[in-house]
């Protein structure tokens, strides 16, 4: 790693101790070689006929079948919410690079020759945070860059042997945007249908990172658009005040819950930060194990944060060295292979995934975040365990939409 523990340099570790990072000094950075959906590419111990399957349903095998939310109409829809980000990702195949998942986003565009004015940092984070609403993000926050949750490396996707994860040098800055998945289709999960909602974002977070990009570059900074690619994103999410880490190994964001996916772009804009904040939902994660229970196949933790002993073994997809819940993803990315879409249980009975918008919804929430301590908790967990929405059935939402 580019900081040994005890030079990790001190603006990083206040923010670490700002977000309850604990930060073990065996930490390591983590290879994307790793990463479960890279080593279903290469790893016997992942691969298997049903994951060269699953990827194969996001292209013309679409693997439909009779079961409501995975037939043919299902699966067209999801595959076609994918198609943008599939461009993007595909365009420097023939290099080795899927940009935005194993590999940062190429400059579409040059970077002015000239500088732009600027103001203050405060001014400049608060006008790019607006430009960022303007192309579609529904989040957006500002932290500094920490190598630590870079990858060490990256695959190479012609032959999937591990080359080096490089950003260009003098970038200070990542800014982080948030992108809210479709409420009624996150409802229908598990289904193909479902996977709409995650592609529909994956397409829309390109569009965005490439052309808030753009926009920097002709200020005349560097700026270098990402998506799942070059580093984790939840930490840095969580640095730049989005959210807290949650149970379900997903961002638990006070708006939309854990129905968020995350894009950000690495520059040297001069910009001011924002600080992690306490939402009150990682509180509420600590006594609650919805998610957990509604897993199918019990990848989830039921304890509270450890350094990956609970499920995760010896896996070599679990990020070491972070105290955090982490799952089995062997037992959670082989359900998804079976499915051939992905899951999203977890995400879809979490109890902040659904828009509360009415007086006794926002009581909950005020409730559930800690307003009235852990009492007001305790019966926000109560009612929420009470009230546990049923999936919605995959017809019905189709139903709903031909009316
Ligand atoms: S995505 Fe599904 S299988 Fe994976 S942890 Fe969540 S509920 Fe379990
Ligand atoms: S379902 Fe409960 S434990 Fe799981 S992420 Fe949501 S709040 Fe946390």
């Amino acid at each position: 790693m580019s900081y040994p523990a005890n030079r990790t340099p001190e603006h990083l570790l206040d923010s670490d101790r700002a977000a309850g990072f604990e930060v073990r000094e065996d930490f390591k950075r983590f290879s994307q070689m790793n990463d479960i959906f890279t080593r279903a590419f290469w790893d016997e111990r992942v691969k298997t006929k049903d994951t060269d399957a699953f990827f194969a349903s996001y292209r013309m095998e679409a693997a439909p079948r009779r079961g409501d939310g995975f037939t043919q109409k299902d699966f067209a829809l999801r595959n076609a919410a994918w198609l943008i980000s599939d461009i993007v990702s595909e365009r420097s195949a023939a290099e080795g690079l899927r940009e935005g998942f194993q590999g940062a986003i190429r400059d579409d565009t040059p970077i002015a020759p000239d500088k732009a004015e600027l103001g203050n940092p405060e001014d400049e984070a608060a006008e790019i945070k607006a430009v960022a609403r303007l192309f579609g993000a529904d989040l957006v926050g500002i932290t500094h860059i920490d190598e630590r949750w870079h990858y060490a490396d990256r695959p190479d996707v012609r032959v999937m042997e591990p080359v080096a994860n490089e950003l260009p040098e003098g970038l200070s800055h990542v800014i982080v945007m948030g992108h809210a998945m479709d409420a009624d289709l996150v409802e229908t999960y598990p289904s193909a249908l479902a996977g709409a909602a995650t592609g529909r974002e994956y397409s829309h977070e390109a569009a965005i990172v490439m052309q808030v990009a753009a926009y920097i570059r002709n200020l005349g900074y560097q700026a270098v658009a990402s998506m799942n690619d070059t580093a984790l994103v939840i930490p840095y999410a969580v640095k730049a005040g989005l959210g807290e880490y949650g149970r379900n190994q997903m961002v638990l964001t006070p708006d939309f819950g854990p129905r968020v996916r995350f894009s950000k772009i690495f520059t040297d804009l001069p910009l001011a930060v924002d600080a992690p904040v306490d939402l009150g939902l990682k509180a509420y994660c600590e006594r609650c194990d919805v998610c957990a229970r509604a897993c199918p196949v019990k990848a989830l933790p039921f304890g509270l944060p450890d350094f990956g002993e609970e499920v995760t073994g010896t896996s070599p997809s679990t990020q070491r060295g972070v105290k955090k819940w982490s799952s089995d993803a062997e037992a959670c990315f082989s359900y998804w292979a079976k499915l051939k879409s992905d899951c999203a249980i977890c995400m879809r009975v979490c109890p902040f995934t659904t828009p509360r918008k009415g007086a006794l919804d926002r009581l909950w929430v005020w409730l559930a975040r800690g307003g009235w301590g852990e009492t007001g908790r305790g019966w926000a967990r109560t009612l929420a365990a009470r009230r546990l929405k049923p999936r919605t059935k995959p017809r019905d939402w189709w139903a709903a939409r031909g009316r």
